[in-house]
């Protein structure tokens, strides 16, 4: 899953930026203390950032030569948020190695534009963990390959992905917009029961070697739990539309 990190002190801002890019089937990190902002890159490894100009303590221009000045990092396109319109500043932006800016107040949708355009720049970052598992389900990231206790189970690549995504965030409920998107991919035209289909495809090669972790959240989407009975069926809860 691609994640976004935003480097933002105002609360309503980055809240307000957190619930679009989530919308957009983006992971999202929001770090609020610009003194900290260089080592959560380095420990999150974001595919883009988007860096708040004004932040107190250290200045997001200085962040900006910071990240560029870290070769493990230094790729990661960075998307400038300024207040400042004055073109002076703007030009001191692109200096400081920011990959592209956005004026405050900022369109939503155009922001949401360029973070897709600069994602496309992303580096890839090898996987930071090798194996993730849930219960008795596990995953090689680097080999691609699935156990389930000592069962070798064989999955499409598109179930792989899927799978990472659900073992990655136990209990997190995915929607199929956000599988759809972020498994698939933004251009490629799915109907979101594609998504059940998958699922359904998975569950059967995962549950003849145990019980069914995969939650169907009704009118919302899946999750990754601990066992709960009568599936299909759970009430809703504040998840539910
Ligand atoms: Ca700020």
């Amino acid at each position: 899953m691609n994640t976004v990190m935003v480097i933002e002190d105002e609360e309503a801002i980055a809240t307000l930026l957190s619930y679009n890019l989530e919308k957009e089937g983006y992971k999202v990190i929001v770090v609020s203390n610009g003194a900290n902002a260089v080592l959560e890159v380095d420990k999150h490894r974001p595919s883009v950032i988007i860096l708040d100009w004004m932040l107190p303590e250290i200045s997001g221009v200085e962040i900006c030569k910071l990240i560029r000045s870290k070769p493990e990092i230094k790729a990661i396109p960075i998307i400038m948020l300024t207040a400042k319109s004055q073109e002076e500043d703007k030009v001191k932006g692109l200096i400081a190695g920011a990959d592209d800016y956005v004026t405050k107040p900022f369109s939503v949708p155009e922001l949401m534009a360029r973070v897709k355009t600069n994602m496309r720049r992303a580096p890839l970052f090898e996987e930071k963990e090798k194996f993730i598992s849930f219960k008795d389900i596990s995953m090689d990231l680097v080999e691609k390959k699935v156990r389930r206790g000592d069962v070798n189970i064989h999955l499409s690549p598109t179930e792989f992905r899927l799978l990472k995504m659900l073992v990655k965030e136990p209990g997190k409920v995915f929607s199929r917009e956000v599988l759809l998107k972020s498994v698939w991919g933004e251009n490629i035209f799915v109907e979101s029961r594609t998504v059940d289909v998958h699922i359904r495809r998975l569950r059967s090669s995962l549950n003849k070697y145990g019980p069914d972790y995969i939650r169907t959240v009704r009118a919302n989407g899946y999750a990754i739990d601990e066992i709960i009975e009568n599936n299909e069926e759970k009430d809703c809860d504040s998840d539910c539309e």
